[in-house]
């Protein structure tokens, strides 16, 4: 089954921003935290707020303490102070947008205009806005009753954020023929209009639309009366466990689209649920091939194979003799490591990917007794290279061992944040890449009788580049979910775009050191082949920029695949050699 991602699938910018402060607030603010009002509409992500303590304050009482967070529709001013006046430390979460039609209103009304808003009376927004226009303000939710208003002196109109293009043109052409003196603003935000172009055009492409979010959401509610209006059987959902299996197995292709207050978590459980759903059409290999590569991915055997391919391409490059027993370290040492992570971190796997979370859960004994024997024959093998290789591959595994354990006692020095090695910023990106660059780069070189310092620490660069690059865009696809339970990746440290900007700018100097080591003579001339691969790797995150490409088993089967490529550019290079 082909899964088409609509690009705008779920949070759009605003709402974006507030859950992030809200998930941001309990490790940063004064305790405890609520809401005020729902943040957004949606059941899940509310729940999980609930679990992470922040919860929904309906009535400002006389006196409190804590934090409160003001949700993106806003709060009149008076509201935000009576927050203060209680007590609370106030987060304004208040979406730009919004604070910009806020500002018109401010700005005019304190010069007398009337302010007219056009939009729902009871919604929060509308509500908050109101609050800035004071007296003056009135509020219509139609043509006629903008019609029936008297004529004012001087007024402005403006428009509820999320209100009907429609409706707005309506007004928009009345106020130009009738109440020429009026000032008319375009506050309508684009991205509902932006959602449901997109959704219309892929409902042509597609056999069927899944539509991810709160049953009580408008605009998710609108995606799905979209579909059908297109002719296409549209599926409302609001978690992966409500997928129609015997609905969609016959389907060759579905999209998914989300509204706007869906987090990214909750869509990629879905194409992964998706993904499961076996083929009416597939028959023999082709329907057990899907299973193969997840269960090769869960158990982490792939990702070692990988580990493996990159070790046999850093030794040709450094013009090293293949060693097969150095190969193995390193899948035995990624294998174990690996197993050891997920086993330690199911809390964001239970976000970001709840059937490795199960995976983890069931078959924890199994696991745990392949990641040490790995772990434990690495060493053995490790140990006839000699001692520095050994004692390298030892420190490695201690780290490795030790990233989930608290080295800080919780009675020691209650105020510190990092009690281990994982609550570090970043830690987790950088230490998996400097691991894999020492243990599939650096190992062969100290185990090898030629090997030179020099050209050995160049090869540990390019590998922990490479790793990097690969771990770095998982965080970026995981970021809700690691913010969840309050990781902070690279990409949470620096913001998605920035993030995104990072990872570029590692895979350019990729390129750079494998173009002028190759040309430079350091590097064997395998090193211009391998080029291949950061290439790859832009291209796949120029399409996940492009289409909003989500986590799912075959995006990480294809990244992960980018490391076995390196053994096989390597295998037919050294043939060609020949
Ligand atoms: S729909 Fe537009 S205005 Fe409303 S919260 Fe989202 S980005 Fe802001």
């Amino acid at each position: 089954m082909k899964i088409v991602v609509a690009k705008t699938a779920g949070f759009c910018m605003g709402v974006r921003r507030a859950v992030e402060l809200a998930l941001d607030a309990p490790s940063q603010q004064r305790q405890p935290i609520y809401t005020y009002g729902p943040l957004i509409h949606n059941p899940q992500v509310l729940g999980m707020f609930v679990e992470r303590g922040v919860t929904v304050l309906e009535e400002i009482p006389a006196k409190a303490s804590g934090t409160v967070l003001v949700r993106a529709h806003g709060v009149p001013p008076e509201t935000k102070q009576q927050l203060k006046d209680a007590g609370f430390t106030v987060i304004d979460a208040t979406c730009p947008k919004v604070v910009k039609v806020q500002s018109i209103i401010k700005s005019h009304a304190r010069k007398n205009f009337s302010v007219i808003i056009v939009g729902d009376q009871d919604h929060p927004e509308v509500v908050s806005l109101l609050g800035f226009a004071g007296e003056k303000g009135c509020v219509v939710g139609s043509l006629a009753a903008l019609q029936a208003l008297p004529a004012f002196e001087q007024a402005i109109v403006v428009a509820q954020t999320t209100q009907n293009q429609i409706l707005y043109q309506q007004v928009k052409a009345w106020a130009a023929e009738c109440r020429s003196h009026y000032k008319v603003f375009d506050t309508i935000c684009d991205s509902t209009e932006r959602r449901q172009t997109e959704v219309r055009r892929l409902a042509q492409e597609v056999d069927a639309v899944v539509v991810v979010g709160g049953k009580n959401s408008g605009n998710t509610r609108r995606l799905a009366e979209i579909v059908r209006e297109a002719g296409k059987p549209a599926f409302h959902i609001e978690t992966e466990a409500e997928l129609d299996g015997n609905a969609l197995r016959p389907l060759q292709s579905v999209g998914i689209t989300a509204g706007a207050s869906t987090p990214t978590w909750i869509i990629k459980r879905v194409v992964r649920a998706l993904e499961q759903i076996p083929s009416h059409r597939r028959y023999g290999i082709r329907s057990l091939l899907p299973r193969l590569m997840r269960l090769a991915l869960l158990t982490n055997l792939y990702v070692a194979l990988g580990a493996g391919c990159l070790c046999y391409a850093a030794m040709h490059l450094q013009r090293l003799p293949t060693s097969w027993p150095a190969v193995g370290v390193a899948m035995l040492y990624v294998l174990s490591m690996h197993i050891l992570n997920h086993l330690t971190s199911r809390a964001e796997d239970r976000y970001n990917d709840p059937d490795r979370e199960r995976f983890y859960r069931q078959q924890k004994i199994v696991l745990t007794v392949m990641a040490l024997s790995a772990g434990a024959l690495g060493l053995v093998v490790a140990f006839q290279f000699g001692a520095l290789p050994f004692w390298t591959l030892l420190v490695m595994s201690l780290l490795g061992l030790s990233y989930n354990v608290r080295l800080l006692p919780a009675g020691v020095c209650p105020t510190c944040r990092f009690r281990r090695i994982r609550d570090l910023p970043g830690s987790k990106t950088i230490l998996i890449a400097l691991a894999w660059g020492v243990v599939t780069a650096g190992l062969p070189a100290l185990s090898a009788s030629g090997g030179q310092w020099g050209v050995g620490a160049l090869a540990v660069f390019w590998a922990s580049a490479t790793a990097f690059s690969r771990t770095a865009f998982f965080d970026l696809l995981d970021i809700q979910g690691d913010r969840i339970v309050g990781k902070e990746t690279i990409p949470i440290l620096l913001g998605a775009e920035r993030g995104l900007i990072l990872l570029k700018i590692v895979l350019a100097a990729l390129l750079v050191v494998l173009l002028a080591a190759g040309w430079s003579g350091i590097f064997s001339a395998l090193a211009f082949v391998l080029t291949i691969c950061p290439i790859c790797l832009w291209a796949i995150i120029g399409r996940h920029e492009q289409r909003g490409m989500l986590a799912g088993m075959q995006l990480e089967f294809m990244v992960e695949s980018l490391f076995v490529l390196t053994g096989l550019l390597t295998f037919v290079w050294l043939l060609a050699a020949f």
